[in-house]
């Protein structure tokens, strides 16, 4: 969890500090799927990929936020944690913790583009070993990104829901500390409250009438 805290300010304070810099790419019921479900639809393009958990080679990713959460969700499916390798603001490589299994991804940002690709994706050779009941990978940020639009919408959401909104979608078990940081995060987001050091939200959520 510090890992990634750690790497999160560090790239967020960098270059990609740019979650939703083309708001473009943001379908208008982001309150209702967030970037889970995110689908870009630039009409040309088939590597622009987001509804699917594997990574493939090739894949582009509109920044290393997208990709890293993309990263999140692929080994929260397989239950398989990682580590990164490298994170700077023009490459990322996580590996599988398992010793001896060859599992990984590499990603980079080509000079003079704006997204990074998927050039490196090596299959696991481990085995699950038992019941993944929480994973370590799993941050606050990446629960405030997935009920992003959940804690916009209903405001009075209780940790336990959030916790339990987690472990319904992923099947982990979160700390309790979690769904605090979380829901900050995501009020951070949306009232911009906190400079520099979160990627400003995506287009406001409407909030539904009453
Ligand atoms: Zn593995």
């Amino acid at each position: 969890m510090e890992l990634d805290d750690e790497e999160y300010r560090t790239f967020v304070e960098g270059r990609d500090g740019s979650l939703f810099e083309n708001e473009t790419t943001i379908p208008e019921e982001w309150n209702n799927c967030a970037m889970d479900e995110l689908t870009v639809n630039d009409g040309h393009d088939s590597n622009w990929v987001y509804n699917q958990l594997e990574i493939k080679r090739g894949q582009l990713f509109h920044d290393k936020v997208h990709l890293q959460h993309a990263v999140k969700k692929w080994a929260f499916s397989l239950k398989k944690p990682f580590k990164v390798v490298i994170s700077n603001p023009s490459t990322y490589d996580v590996k599988c913790l398992s010793p001896g299994c060859p599992w990984q991804v590499h990603a980079y940002l080509p000079k003079g583009e704006s997204n990074f690709v998927a050039s490196i994706i090596v299959d696991h050779l481990c085995k699950l070993s038992g019941t993944v009941v929480k994973h370590k990978n799993m941050t606050a940020e990446f629960v405030a990104n997935v009920l992003y639009g959940e804690i916009m919408k209903k405001s009075s959401m209780s940790p336990f829901q959030i916790m339990l909104a987690i472990s319904n979608r992923y099947t982990y078990e979160i700390s309790y500390d979690m769904p605090w940081r979380a829901k900050q995060k995501a009020l951070e987001w949306r009232f911009g409250t906190v400079q520099g050091l979160i990627p400003p939200p995506p287009t406001p959520p409407r909030i539904a009438a009453s």
